[in-house]
């Protein structure tokens, strides 16, 4: 229909170009169904930045069309920047030049197939351009997205063809980041490639009216791929492959499952002995169990829902929320989550999930098939299907390639919002945005322990997903195909690469032998810098790092450190007491060495006479020997680590002398202490902002000791052993805040996972008037050290380049 311009609103066009997650996620439908609304002319296609639109039209209808786009964009979109230039007006239906248009598919709606500059607007208004840009793309894979509502329908609906078909999808869910091989993000570059589209879903595929249009990895049952049953090593033919796991579960067997970015094992978490003979599997003896429960309401059947959690538990990417069961023995195992005051619940988020909790359990333990700190298993492994015996009764697997393995990603409700434990499947690779674009692409290679990577380009910052301790054998492989993969899909060559400065990290020793320029942040600075970055605070921050352990500037273990500074530079204002690591990293493992420490930095030699040695449950030969250790001081280093102090507070209680995870003490201490009343004892109250030359926390072990003394019981000890540290901090915080002229705290490192630390430290510093920062899209734990490395690496290079600009304008001119 031929456009009228009058005065008060002339005909315009306009070249809109939208970046973020905008390909693969139904993007350019949405363009052309609001277009189409507003009787715009023009097209949309892909390109190397995302998203470009030409449209053309009254102006009033053209200036309506950016809000209309935020507002109608589709649920895993994620835009961001729209970017509008006035360009000329075109004649409607001119001859195109040099520009082969072809013919439609659909009558109803043409659209050029593979032009690759569509300079004209055709007769019939508004068209997609589905050529897939070969440029190189800023432009971002998506992650991978739960099953949607609509999908779920049609899995549920008898009448349907895709009734019970385990791989539907369309543009709004689905598989992405987990099956692509390489760019650009398009069927044949994905795992998807194998299968044909029989003609229905050809159709779909090619409809931009249709919900699964471009949808890659579109599949039904006559055309996609297939769930099958392996068991005692070979395929078996079975009817239903979900009925027949489904009955296996309910017998109590092990069932490995392939999902989406890995295998589970799934046991019926009703079931002791599946549960014991799961942990006995996996040589996991301690560490919690995931549950994955049908929906909400089954959730709600055993544990506490907030509003909030219920957001974290519906998010698209579907992670594991910790919540606060009902009851502490629940209607599960014991050895689901042995000595946790939570459990780690998610939702269904593959259409295989949906049909499996279906059954006769509404709830099952679903825990990623390696063993005890490997990378999760896929075919990469050569898991499927002979591994997977080794751990489970029966497979319930497909033969759709897992090509990124992607464990599943943990979270929780914080005292400020989200508050990410492991960020990894459904969040991975979604950038997370600098205020600043870097300087130059970088690198950053994270830490040794829950090692993430970062890639950096312009303003964004990718995060890989979990890669694991490096300490693996199997984990370094998978660091040095991430740091490839990422690194090939977001078509980046750093220029720089960055690390911890722990020379004996094996990340560290990696970015040394790149061959790239290297910049070394300090660990716990790479705490504090991320926070900063993550909330853009660019003025100075007070940061408050409780970590397990990191490699200080001044060679010694740090771990408990009051910072001051910004992204790029922080100074050191104090530490925590300095206590002494005995027998080095095997106090980690046996933390009653660190109990002993305590106990040996408050009484001196005659510490091995107190009565508080019987809990450490060793023999006086043992515990001479480490007096002899640790009074001459050799392999027994001195450490601030506030992870330290945790486990050996944990053991002068009585919670634990030996760990099977990292942290385990810690968090046993912490379930302890929401049961108990947390006073803060009078003596570290008296002389609360006391700082010499370090955070002093001898005061609490003898407070420990008095109360031990006088038979105060264990929960209450710790309840006030968590709430005087968090007094004690607090109050130092505070001081050194107002000796500095500041009124911003970070508060980051891994022993801020304690929840019952951090809200009372963050009540306390509050109510002192301070602003808090904490991290919110990324965990506090080294799972988010490489985004800090990004951060204070960029800060370096900017200040240095302002410098340099400076010294140049300073020259004068002769
Ligand atoms: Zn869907
Ligand atoms: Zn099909
Ligand atoms: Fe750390």
């Amino acid at each position: 229909m031929p456009r009228v311009s009058t005065i008060s609103d002339p005909i315009v066009r306009r070249r809109i170009v939208v970046t973020g997650i905008v390909q693969g996620v139904g993007f350019r439908p949405t363009v052309y169904r609001i277009a189409r609304s507003l009787d715009l002319t023009g097209w949309v296609r892909n390109d190397g930045h995302g998203v470009t639109v030409e449209i053309q039209g009254p102006e009033s209808a053209v200036d309506a069309f950016p809000d209309r786009l935020r507002a109608g964009a589709p649920g895993p979109s994620s835009i961001h920047d729209i970017e509008v230039r006035e360009i000329d007006v075109l004649e409607v239906g001119a001859p195109v030049i040099g520009t082969p248009v072809r013919v439609a598919l659909d009558p109803e709606v043409r659209h050029h197939l593979g032009s690759r500059e569509p300079q004209v607007d055709t007769d019939e208004g508004f068209s997609i351009d589905l050529s897939d840009s070969d440029l190189p793309a800023d432009t971002m894979i998506a992650p991978d997205i739960a099953t949607c509502p609509d999908c779920l329908a049609e899995l549920m609906d008898s009448g349907d063809r895709r009734n019970g078909y385990a791989f539907l999808n369309c543009t709004n869910c689905g598989p992405r980041y987990t099956i692509v091989r390489h760019l650009p993000y398009d069927r044949p570059s994905t795992s998807m490639s194998e299968f044909e589209q029989c003609p229905k879903c050809q159709n779909e595929y090619d409809d931009p009216l249709d919900r699964r249009f471009h949808a890659q990895p579109n599949a039904c049952p006559v055309c996609g791929p297939r769930l099958a049953i392996i068991e005692d090593r070979r395929e078996v033919d079975v009817v239903d492959p979900v009925a027949h796991a489904q009955a296996a579960l309910a017998a109590g067997r092990i069932v490995a499952i392939r999902g989406i970015g890995g295998f589970h094992l799934a046991v019926d978490p009703t079931n002791t002995e599946a549960v014991a003979e799961l942990r006995r599997r996996k040589r996991r003896t301690d560490k919690p169990f995931a549950l994955m429960a049908r929906d909400l309401e089954e959730v709600k059947q055993f544990a506490h829902v907030s509003a909030a959690e219920a957001k974290l538990l519906t998010e698209p990417a579907r992670p594991i929320v910790l919540l606060e069961p009902l009851s502490q023995a629940g209607p599960f195992a014991s050895g689901i989550a042995p000595g946790q005051s939570t459990l780690g619940v998610m939702l269904p988020y593959a259409p295989l999930h949906h049909l499996l909790l279906r059954g006769p359990r509404a709830t099952l333990v679903m825990t990623s098939a390696n063993l005890a700190e490997e990378p999760i298993i896929t075919e990469a492994d050569g898991f499927d299907p002979e591994s997977a015996i080794r751990l489970a009764d029966v497979v319930l697997t497909h033969n759709r390639d897992i090509v990124q393995r992607c464990d599943d990603s943990v979270t929780r409700v914080g005292p400020k919002g989200p508050f990410p434990i492991r960020r990894s499947r459904g969040y991975v690779p979604t950038p997370i945005r600098l205020a600043e674009p870097v300087p130059v692409p970088i690198l950053a290679v994270g830490g040794q322990l829950k090692n993430t990577i970062a890639v950096a380009r312009g303003r964004e910052v990718v995060m890989s997903q979990h890669i694991g301790d490096l300490d693996n054998p199997l984990a370094l492989g998978f660091f040095e195909d991430t740091v490839a993969h990422l690194c090939a899909i977001l078509q980046v060559e750093p220029e720089l690469v960055v690390c911890d400065r722990h020379p004996d990290y094996l990340s560290t020793k990696w970015a040394k032998s790149s061959g790239l320029p290297v910049e070394q942040v300090q660990h716990h600075h790479a705490h504090f810098a991320g926070v900063l970055a993550e909330h853009d605070h660019r003025d100075p921050a007070i940061g408050l790092i409780l970590d397990g352990t990191g490699f200080g500037s001044d060679g010694t273990i740090w771990g408990g450190e009051l910072l001051v500074g910004t992204a790029g530079e922080s100074e050191r204002l104090g530490h925590l007491q300095h206590m002494q690591i005995p027998g080095g990293e095997r106090a980690i493992q046996e933390p009653w060495r660190l109990g002993a420490a305590l106990l040996f930095r408050l009484l001196g030699e005659d510490w091995i006479q107190h009565p508080a040695t019987k809990v450490l449950d060793r023999s006086a030969e043992e515990l001479r020997l480490l007096d002899r250790v640790m009074s001459r001081g050799v392999n027994a280093p001195l450490t601030s680590s506030a992870g330290r102090l945790f486990d050996g507070v944990s053991v002068l209680l009585g919670v634990r002398n030996a760990i099977s995870y990292e942290g385990q003490a810690a968090i046993e201490l912490e379930s302890l202490a929401r049961c108990g009343s947390p006073e803060v004892w009078e003596n570290v109250r008296s002389n609360a902002s006391m700082f010499e030359s370090a955070i002093q926390t001898d005061e609490l072990v003898k407070a420990v000791l008095k109360d031990l003394e006088r038979s105060v019981p264990a929960k209450d000890i710790a309840a006030r052993f968590h709430a005087s540290l968090a007094h004690r901090l607090s109050a130092i915080v505070v001081h050194g805040a107002a000796e500095s002229d500041i009124d911003t705290c970070v508060l980051s490192g891994g022993v801020f996972q304690n929840m019952t630390l951090l809200t009372q430290v963050v009540r306390n510093l509050e109510a002192a008037g301070l602003d808090v920062l904490l991290p919110t899209r990324l965990p506090a734990n080294d799972g988010g050290l490489a985004f800090g490395q990004v951060a204070a690496a960029a800060a370096r290079l900017h200040e240095s380049n302002r410098t340099l600009n400076q010294s140049r304008q300073d020259i004068p001119c002769v």
